[in-house]
């Protein structure tokens, strides 16, 4: 069980920390002490985790950058690192279901924006946070999927899975590279979680028609008869991010309720 306060004076980095999965943890590692960048491309959402957190007790900024665009995300990470000069936890978790539909009719132009924001973004999240978490070692933590790495029973959703499934394999190469420098990597992967997302995405009637179906009602698990909560997911963030987990790298997890078995 991780300590109230046990990650007090670490610096922690949440992308799409202003909704759903993201905003569950940044408000997790808050009350356990953690000083948190909540970064969005939505500034108002981040501002209000940010007021969440400091209504709490804790500490937190909020700072707008897209995590696909190098230049806006670098500009992020520095000032959360600057901010309270260091860097230890890094959730990467901003990601966008985009366009679900047959390959024959995905554009171009969507497969790039979900690859780039999904699979790019989380690439450039290490590569910005990397020099900082050196420092000290630390833990990073990548919000994947069921999608892509077990279930395979959403047709449409060849960018996202592919997306989802590389960033298993980044994960896996960049626990190996950062283990020397106390740097631990590990992959989440959710099932049907209750947030957003799902709002934003273009699922077409081809896509929806061709949907493998399954025993139980989309969005509920074996365990569980509805979808998870973002504050489930927070607690397996919040212990991957702590000492408790301390020889826990290269990992993925399943947090689905056994959803993923089934399909
Ligand atoms: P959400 O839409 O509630 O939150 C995502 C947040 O990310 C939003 O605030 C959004 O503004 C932000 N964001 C999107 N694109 C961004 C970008 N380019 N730069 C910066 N911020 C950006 O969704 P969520 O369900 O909390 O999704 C978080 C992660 O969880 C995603 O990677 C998603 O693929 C993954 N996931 C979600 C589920 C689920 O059922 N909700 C299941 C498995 C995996």
């Amino acid at each position: 069980m991780v300590q109230q306060q046990q990650l007090k004076g670490k610096v922690a980095l949440v992308t799409g920390g202003g909704s759903g999965i993201g905003r569950g943890a940044a408000l997790r590692l808050a009350e356990h002490g953690a000083y948190v960048c909540v970064i969005d491309r939505e500034r108002e959402r981040a501002e209000i985790v940010r007021e969440e957190i400091v209504h709490g007790g804790g500490e937190a900024v909020a700072v707008e950058a897209d995590v696909s665009n190098a230049d806006s995300l670098r500009s992020a990470v520095v000032h959360a690192a600057e901010r309270w000069g260091r860097l230890d936890i890094v959730f990467a978790n901003a990601g966008i279901n985009g366009t679900w539909t047959t390959i024959e009719d995905l554009m171009e132009e969507d497969w790039d924006r979900t690859i780039d924001i999904n699979l790019k973004g989380t690439f450039l999240t290490l590569k910005y946070s990397i020099p900082y978490l050196k420092r000290q070692g630390g833990s990073v933590i990548i919000t994947s999927s069921v999608n892509g790495n077990r279930i395979f029973s959403n047709i449409g959703a060849s960018a996202y899975s592919t997306s989802k499934a590389g960033q298993v394999a980044f994960m896996q190469m960049a626990a190996l590279e950062l283990a020397e420098f106390g740097i631990r990597v590990n992959a989440i992967c959710p099932g049907a979680i209750k947030t957003n997302i799902g709002q934003n995405t273009n699922r077409t009637a081809e896509a929806e028609a061709a949907a493998i179906p399954v025993e139980f009602p989309e969005g509920s698990s074996p365990l569980e008869h509805h979808a998870g909560s973002p504050e489930q997911v927070a607690d397996l963030v919040l212990f991957l991010a702590s000492p408790q987990s301390s020889l826990i790298t290269g990992t993925k997890v399943y947090i689905d309720g056994a959803e993923s078995l089934l399909k």
